[in-house]
């Protein structure tokens, strides 16, 4: 059975906290304060709740500006005025359609890349056999722990209707679960027995990881 699709959605500023709907009071000084136009506070009917504000990346994409303005002036908590670094905005997670990319199909694109203020962190070209020839292809693909849904390659892709759009993170992505061991990841964010890369050190004894686990003959 087809599972029913979320409301239509569309990416908030950068900074949204996890209440920013609740927290909006819908001032629009973030709008005001964004110098590229990005921003518009959502009518009735607008993929977004009505009065907060929101973007439409095809049409303007997040520049990702360095002193974040619009997180600055937000006076109500909805965007983290703490936040720093626009590197580490997570507005929403960019996903490539293979079908309509041109660079799934063969032709050498890769705007997308070419755009992303991340690129070769959140967007890497990756190699990938072609069907029709010996020859790869090579494809957008995207890090979720870099993507931060600005939407710049939304807005250059130049098929006719863009194949890199912009989705909610919530909605988009999966979640591995804390029984998998993925023992060439040096950090593993929910992993309860390998720590974090920049962790300090454990005292207790760490299992070892993966198939050295399995070939272990401790606690057998
Ligand atoms: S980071 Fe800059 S371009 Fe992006 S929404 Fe904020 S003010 Fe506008
Ligand atoms: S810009 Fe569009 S068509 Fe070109 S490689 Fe990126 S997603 Fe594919
Ligand atoms: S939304 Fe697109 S352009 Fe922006 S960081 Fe993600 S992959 Fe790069």
């Amino acid at each position: 059975m087809r599972q029913a699709r979320s409301a239509a959605w569309a990416p908030p500023p950068p900074g949204a906290t996890a209440h920013f709907t609740d927290l909006c009071v819908k001032c629009g000084l973030c709008v005001k304060a964004c110098p590229f136009g990005t921003l518009k506070l959502a009518g009735i009917g607008d993929p977004a709740p009505a009065g907060t504000p929101y973007f439409v990346p095809r049409d303007v994409p997040c520049e990702m500006c360095e002193d974040i303005p619009c997180v600055r002036v937000c006076p109500s908590g909805a965007l983290d005025r703490r936040m720093q670094d626009i590197k580490k905005a997570q507005m929403g997670i960019a996903a490539v359609d293979p079908v309509s990319c041109l660079s799934w199909q063969g032709l050498r694109c890769e705007v997308c890349w070419r755009v992303c203020p991340v690129r070769d962190k959140a967007l890497t070209l990756v190699p990938h056999p072609r069907q029709i020839s010996k020859h790869a292809v090579f494809v957008p693909t995207i890090d979720p722990d870099h993507c931060t849904g600005c939407g710049m390659c939304t807005k250059s892709c130049p098929t006719e209707v863009s194949a890199v759009n912009i989705l909610e993170r919530k909605s988009f992505l999966g979640r591995i679960g804390e029984h998998y061991r993925l023992s060439w990841k040096t950090n593993q964010p929910y992993h309860p027995h390998i720590p974090a890369k920049d962790a300090a050190p454990q005292t207790a004894p760490v299992a070892p990881a993966g198939l050295d686990y399995l070939n272990s003959e401790e606690g057998l």
